[in-house]
């Protein structure tokens, strides 16, 4: 047997993963040796009989776990974009020894002595900047981590974690399976009618490889929404499609949901917070329950208010066809109709526009030359894990490298749901690493030799996810702690969200939206109305965001020891004491397939899209009317915001930018809430 490549460093380029030699069994063993290595460099740390000093206890903490680093790195990217049954069971057994493993470190008493020992002396090591702002990240992570408390309660914290880490494992692992299970199985095209003929091929194409002979298969996508809610005539398939997606995970999700708001709620109380949300805000930038309430509170009741205005308006739309009230499964679908007849726009006319190699290479790349100069080239030498994933070097203005980008932008059936970022190799300048990031989307893959043509929210996706990729590249730091994407959650969203501004910039959008036929440019006027047309949807976009933040926001507040009998009667209570409880708007994610809060890091923080999303308007409307020419000003975003990481305080890094803190009325504008 070779050796396991995990087990040294990478001989490639930028140190990318050498996955052509990777295989499933090397990620167990290689976990369980990266966990031991890193216990012994921490033994070796505390083991040092000499004073603690910056370079023998931070850097040399900073240092460690090489391996470890190595193997999460691709294990988890792997797990979610090609994962397998056997991967699953690697998951499952290695996310409570990565809780372990985390406790072991930061419940090292020895470990924390030597910190807080170099924290009480801190103003006193003559420390620059950014190493000052290390040890004090690290004391703070000790310290919310658990490392003040007593034996019995550390012991308690060790067993909260672990069980917390499996359930999230097995909450996430049922969604999948749910997904997968309800994805409706229609017997006839007549039953499609609506969608596109490409639509209906890919869904007789998704029947066959999933084993249903002469049927046709609507896979569900990771939200409540699902877009074919917009096209499908036929009014019970609608609804079937809508309850299936809804329906997603009851059983087996509610009991565990309730759990693990218990526990998250016991940690909490253990650590010194009145709940789970106290405790995750507290590290955020938004500080405080309060902070996030007051936003989220202001901006119920204006967005309802758009939301019943809109429902008006489709409920006229529905009257034609018969309908008197107008029910969730064809909210999607009247909408779709009012934007057809009020502001001229048809969705499916603007597909042939949105070529993915033209949108990628002459939109999202093409803009981001246009504001950091930056140029970009194939390395089809270069293996991805998976053979639809593609590598890109990047480039400086100057022609320095820069690091690579794996692009992987096609839905597979081992893919979970949504569209999202990683960091493969994460920049340093202690480790003189150079970045590798990673983008994953789920645009369906086209019948074999058509050209792959993107949605309006699809070409948004890719550019949003290349923002958070060029917040991974730019990254400038020294401590692999503060890199790249490193940032507080409900800061991270910003610059992606940023980053969306590119797709309707006039001088980027005429390079991009040609006709892949024809090449003839967007109809004149149609972003325009397609734009005015967005504006129509921002109550109901506003309400199934709200909806799912204030339920995040209902679990992670409940005190310790409150008894949950029922996850969708909680649901349900809290949904209508927030005052998003509209009937015909069902919550972006429901509580059992929420997979943000129940399984990865979004648990009371999904407020973090909306909180982000204030700091995007504000600089896009820099950006807009600095005066400026768009390179200088994408320098000025890089150097001060982009390449900082979490090197220094994130809002810091905004007023550099900007020159003031952040203000509100810019997103409340843009979403229509004024
Ligand atoms: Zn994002």
């Amino acid at each position: 047997m070779t050796e396991n490549p995990f087990f040294r460093p990478s001989t490639l380029d930028y140190e990318l993963p050498p996955f052509a030699e990777i295989r499933e069994e090397h990620y167990l063993p290689a976990y369980e040796r990266g966990m031991a290595e890193q216990l012994a460099e921490i033994a070796a740390i505390t083991a040092d009989r000499s004073l603690p000093t910056f370079e023998n206890t931070l850097v040399a903490l900073e240092r460690s776990g090489e391996l470890l680093r190595r193997v999460d790195a691709v294990f988890r990217n792997q797990s979610s974009s090609d994962t397998t049954d056997l991967l699953d069971e690697v998951e499952a057994k290695v996310s409570p020894l990565l809780a372990a493993h985390h406790d072991a470190i930061h419940l090292d008493r020895a470990l924390f002595a030597r910190i807080e020992a170099l924290y009480r002396t801190r103003t006193e090591l003559g420390l620059d900047p950014e190493s000052l702002r290390l040890l004090e990240r690290r004391y703070t992570g000790f310290e919310r981590s658990g490392a003040r408390l007593g034996e019995a309660e550390q012991a308690r914290l060790r067993e909260l974690n672990a069980e917390l880490a499996a359930l999230g494992t097995t909450f996430q692992q049922n969604v999948n399976a749910a997904t997968r299970a309800n994805a409706l199985v229609l017997d006839s095209a007549a039953e499609l009618a609506g969608l596109s003929e490409g639509a209906i091929a890919g869904a007789a194409e998704n029947a066959r490889v999933l084993g249903h002979e002469d049927k046709y298969v609507l896979s569900l996508k990771n939200t409540s929404g699902q877009p074919e809610l917009a096209q499908l005539t036929d009014r019970s398939v609608r609804e079937r499609l809508l309850a299936a997606s809804l329906g997603r995970g009851i059983e087996a999700n509610g009991p565990i949901a309730i759990r693990m708001a218990g526990l998250r709620a016991e940690r909490a109380a253990l650590l010194g917070h009145p709940s789970h949300a106290a405790y995750v805000v507290a590290d955020e930038t938004a500080g405080t329950v309060e902070a996030v309430s007051a936003l989220l509170a202001r901006l119920v009741g204006p967005a309802v208010a758009n939301a019943r205005r809109e429902a008006a308006e489709l409920a006229a739309a529905a009257a034609a066809d018969g309908i008197g009230e107008i029910a969730a499964h064809d909210w999607a679908y009247y909408s779709e109709k009012v934007r057809q007849s009020s502001f001229q726009v048809d969705a499916a006319v603007l597909r042939p526009y949105f070529e993915l190699e033209r949108v990628l290479r002459d939109g999202v790349f093409f803009a981001a030359n246009l504001a950091y100069g930056l140029s970009f080239t194939e390395r089809p030498d270069l293996t991805a894990h998976h053979p639809d994933a593609r590598v890109f070097e990047v480039f400086e203005e100057d022609g320095t490298a820069l690091g690579l980008f794996v692009g992987d932008f096609h839905a597979r059936a081992s893919k979970r749901g949504g569209a999202w970022m990683d960091s493969l190799v994460e920049q340093s300048a202690l480790t003189g690493r150079r970045p590798v990031v990673l983008n994953n989307l789920n645009i369906p893959l086209p019948a074999p030799g058509e050209p792959v043509l993107m949605s309006w929210d699809e070409v948004r996706t890719l550019f949003h996810e290349f923002g958070h990729a060029l917040h991974g590249l730019f990254s400038d730091v020294r401590y692999p702690l503060f890199s790249g994407t490193s940032v507080p959650r409900d800061f991270v969203e910003f610059p992606s969200q940023v980053n969306e501004m590119w797709m309707v910039r006039p001088e980027v959008l005429a390079n991009y939206a040609r006709h892949h036929e024809t090449g003839e440019p967007l109809p004149a006027g149609l972003v325009e109305r397609m734009t005015a047309a967005e504006g129509f949807g921002q109550g109901f976009r506003t309400v199934e965001y709200l909806a799912a933040t204030l339920l995040d926001w209902a679990w992670h507040t409940v005190p310790q020891g409150e008894e949950i009998a029922d996850a969708e009667e909680f649901e349900s209570r809290a949904l209508a004491a927030a005052g998003v409880g509209v009937d015909a708007i069902p919550p972006r994610y429901r509580t059992t397939y929420f997979q943000h809060v129940f399984a990865s890091g979004y648990s009371a923080a999904y407020y973090a899209y909306i909180w982000s999303e204030v700091l995007d308007a504000d600089t896009v409307q820099w950006f807009e009317g600095n005066g400026r020419p768009v390179r200088e000003s994408g320098e000025v975003f890089r150097r001060e915001l982009l390449a900082r990481g979490f090197s220094r305080d994130p809002l810091e890094s905004f007023r550099a930018v900007i020159g003031r803190a952040p203000e509100t009325e810019p997103l409340l504008a843009r979403r229509g809430l004024l």
